[in-house]
């Protein structure tokens, strides 16, 4: 393939091609595994697929690009990343929860939520079977009933709209899975086009619904806002002893900062994110005069937290 065949290369983020490949290793690994996988072997090919993706990601971390669409994962999952690695086991489970119920109902889990406690009555056995099923995958009694679609082609959609996916012409796309997708086959550009658009719209559907929820939500720490620079902020909730926090990152990065309840802000990156300046201009970029109001956006009334620690 030259020429003409790998102009999607110039259009997709390198973190994009690498990532991928990470994930085309680890699907390959676990399909030479058989129909009846060891338990103990799927693990293991889990395990080196999160640190491989972690060590690609924090390759990146410092990269500057310019996002060709928001992060879907910020859309379709509630944490920003795991607040320590490895991950606790906390927080795989709710990934993996979050990713089972988005992958079968093109909606995220967190607004089925929303709506259950806000007494839709549909949104109630969705979120029912989802946690069935995950029990089942949970204690190995599976196996589940699959998603419909293309699961590798949805995934590379969500680890790719913002990293270029978004851009590229049907013939790019299917040059583009043609070299990065595990399915190994050759890719139809009008079907992938289509499976694309769908995808774009059950984000921008999410994103619609946040708009226009937002204000009645009693919860707002399962959602992200989007500021001023190409900034989310994200609030997390309580987990085990640890105190709520808002994290602030650029959109498809990992977070750069977070903010405690009395507005303390901690750097979780390097020192240039550190400045004065800087610190001060995070509340403005998301339209308040500062970073307690900022954490009192996702937590509007919070009570009595324990101290405050990043
Ligand atoms: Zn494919």
């Amino acid at each position: 393939m030259e020429g003409q065949s790998d102009s999607w290369k110039q259009k997709v983020h390198p973190l994009f091609i690498e990532t991928a490949r990470v994930y085309r290793d680890a699907v390959q690994a676990f399909m030479a595994l058989g129909p009846n996988p060891p338990a103990e072997k799927v693990s293991e090919i889990d395990g080196r697929y999160s640190q491989e993706l972690e060590e690609v990601r924090s390759r990146y971390a410092q990269a500057q690009y310019t996002p060709t669409a928001d992060d879907p994962l910020d859309i379709i999952l509630v944490d920003v990343g795991p607040s320590s690695w490895p991950p606790s086991q906390r927080e795989l489970n709710q990934a993996f929860l979050e990713h089972l119920y988005w992958k079968r109902y093109n909606e995220p889990l967190w607004i089925a939520l929303q709506k259950e406690n806000a007494g839709d009555l549909d949104a109630l056995p969705r979120v029912f079977r989802v946690a069935a099923d995950y029990e089942r995958v949970r204690f190995g009694k599976g196996p589940i009933k699959p998603a419909k679609g293309d699961p590798d082609h949805a995934a590379l959609f969500e680890l790719g709209l913002d990293l270029g996916l978004s851009t590229l012409t049907e013939e790019e796309l299917a040059d583009c899975f043609d070299a990065a997708c595990p399915c190994g086959k050759i890719h139809d550009p009008d079907a992938l086009k289509k499976q694309r658009s769908r995808k774009q719209k059950a984000l921008q559907k999410a994103r619609d619904w946040l708009a226009t929820e937002r204000a009645k939500l009693p919860t707002r720490e399962w959602m992200a806002a989007f500021g001023m620079h190409g900034l989310y902020a994200k609030g997390l909730p309580p987990i085990g002893g640890a105190p709520p926090l808002v994290y602030i990152g650029k959109i498809g990065g990992p977070a750069l900062w977070c903010v405690s309840k009395t507005g303390d802000v901690a750097v979780l990156a390097g020192p240039e994110f550190a400045s004065i300046s800087v610190l001060q201009e995070l509340p403005q970029a998301f339209s308040v005069t500062s970073s307690k109001e900022l954490f009192a956006m996702f937590f509007p009334e919070d009570g009595a937290t324990k101290t405050e620690r990043c």
